[in-house]
């Protein structure tokens, strides 16, 4: 009796002392109203391969994705990194003059060819209805959990022009527009835009200007050079579709100047 009533007595003051010394205590009966989150972008790539190897490269390579939405009928959509988490898929990036934007950003890869060379030039190949249809309901869902802003919804070649192509000139990025997820000027004021212009193409310097405006990232150089020509053509490739050669012209003019700025 005695040797028991020892041991429990043993027993009660380790647990005492345990509450006492390592027992981390937080109150959580308070919380700031002052807090967002983390999340200001939503960044849209495509995998440039199929979808078996594509799984296979985000989940045990050095890149990653949120998430990954197949090209077959199902249109699957995985999950491959918590939205809570780090994912690595923008790599070397800027928008608005902010950079590295894995941090603030979630990536979702579709699974996609990209493009290929032929004697006829560059062939790209097309997203599948029920992939953008799931990629909308995606959007929608994680614009509507993380107070993400429309404008902010981005292609990897918005925030490294001079690097990337994807998700390339055939992704739709006007039925996101028509199912009011991003946002887009109207065709009338983009036609009054092109008549304001008077057939007149505005300098280099301008291009660099709206396009800096709006949040690329673009030297200020006042001449046509290399970057200013890759930038164009990533401004092409999501609002003027039919030709994204880079050149400075009176349509993508037009378009810049219907754009409001980013906030
Ligand atoms: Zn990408």
């Amino acid at each position: 009796m005695m040797r028991i009533s020892r041991l429990l007595l043993v027993g009660l003051v380790a647990l005492l002392a345990g509450c006492a010394t390592g027992g981390l205590r937080i109150n959580t009966d308070h919380s700031s109203r002052a807090q967002d989150s983390r999340i200001r972008y939503i960044v849209v790539h495509y995998t440039a391969g199929e979808s078996a190897r594509a799984l296979a490269v985000l989940t045990s390579g050095d890149v990653s994705a949120h998430y990954l939405i197949d090209n077959d009928a199902s249109a699957s959509i995985y999950q491959l990194v918590d939205e809570s988490r780090r994912a690595w898929h923008a790599g070397d990036s800027e928008w608005e003059g902010r950079n590295s934007l894995n941090a603030s950003s979630i990536g979702i890869e579709l699974v996609n060819r990209g493009f290929r060379d032929t004697d006829q030039g560059r062939v790209w190949y097309p997203f599948p209805q029920a992939q953008i249809d799931a990629l909308i309901l995606l959007l929608k869902d994680i614009k509507q959990r993380q107070g993400i802003r429309g404008e902010h919804i981005l292609g990897h070649s918005d925030i490294a022009p001079q690097r990337k192509l994807d998700p390339g000139p055939l992704f739709p990025w006007h039925k996101l527009a028509e199912a009011g997820v991003i946002p887009w000027p109207p065709q009338a004021l983009v036609d009054h835009r092109l008549s304001q212009l008077g057939g007149i193409v505005p300098p280099v310097s301008w291009f660099q200007e709206q396009l800096a405006r709006i949040g690329y990232t673009i030297d200020q150089t006042g001449e046509f050079d290399e970057q200013t020509k890759n930038v164009i053509a990533a401004f092409q490739m999501r609002y003027r579709q039919t030709l994204f050669d880079g050149q400075p012209d009176l349509e993508t003019a037009a378009w810049l100047m219907s754009l409001p700025a980013q906030q």
